[in-house]
């Protein structure tokens, strides 16, 4: 378990790897979240700006709002298609990270792993969570944690982001034994159901430029 589970923050936090930052934290813009080893990256925090109206994107193509920062090509297309394989599957996740994701960055090495700045909407991508498994479940279900540790007009926490990655992961059918895991994780920290319910509720309100 602890192999595993030194690929998530919560559990590394267990083995004494990582120090996490209080959700109370005033340095919320700098919280690391999923990630074990290595130290904090700093980024210039891009402001957000209202968004233009969102106008249909061509068939197979990702959101061109996003940046994409230090991808390899061959990552950079496995990234693509989770995005479209999320975009396909779980348009309500999907949609909300075209709001609330400003960039994806990648980090090359081998013990980096993935983590999110929620106030901002930078995504960390690690290539831990990449190699982790060949056919890219794994480094999927952990694109999909990230993007929900974006969703602040929802629920961004931890908790929320194991279930985002049970939830959405089960959509996509991404292996069960890593989504039932990040499950776990979630009713571990006293996450449920009716919780996420809410979550969508605000998601879906969101999406639909009620509270945007
Ligand atoms: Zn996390």
């Amino acid at each position: 378990m602890i192999l595993i589970a030194a690929y998530f923050c919560v559990t590394a936090i267990a083995v004494g790897q990582v120090k996490p930052y209080s959700d109370s934290s005033a340095r919320k813009n700098l919280r690391i979240l999923l990630r074990a080893g290595g130290n904090p990256v700093a980024l210039t925090p891009i402001p957000k700006k209202p968004r233009k109206p969102q106008k249909p994107e061509p068939k197979g193509s990702v959101y061109d709002g996003w940046r994409f920062i230090g991808f390899p090509p061959e990552v950079r297309a496995d990234l693509d298609k989770a995005l479209l394989w999320l975009k396909a599957e779980a348009p309500v996740h999907y949609k909300m990270a075209t709001r609330q994701v400003r960039s994806f960055t990648w980090r090359g090495g081998i013990k980096q792993g993935s983590y999110a700045y929620p106030s901002t909407g930078h995504i960390i991508m690690g290539n831990r969570d990449y190699s982790h498994s060949k056919d890219r479940h794994y480094f999927t279900m952990v694109l999909i944690h990230e993007i929900q540790h974006c969703n602040t007009p929802g629920h961004e926490y931890e908790a929320a982001a194991c279930y985002a990655g049970w939830y959405y992961g089960n959509k996509l059918k991404l292996r069960s034994f890593f989504t039932s895991w990040s499950k776990g994780l979630a009713l571990k920290r006293g996450y449920s159901s009716a919780k996420w319910q809410g979550n969508l509720s605000k998601t879906i309100r969101m999406n639909a430029g009620a509270s945007n």
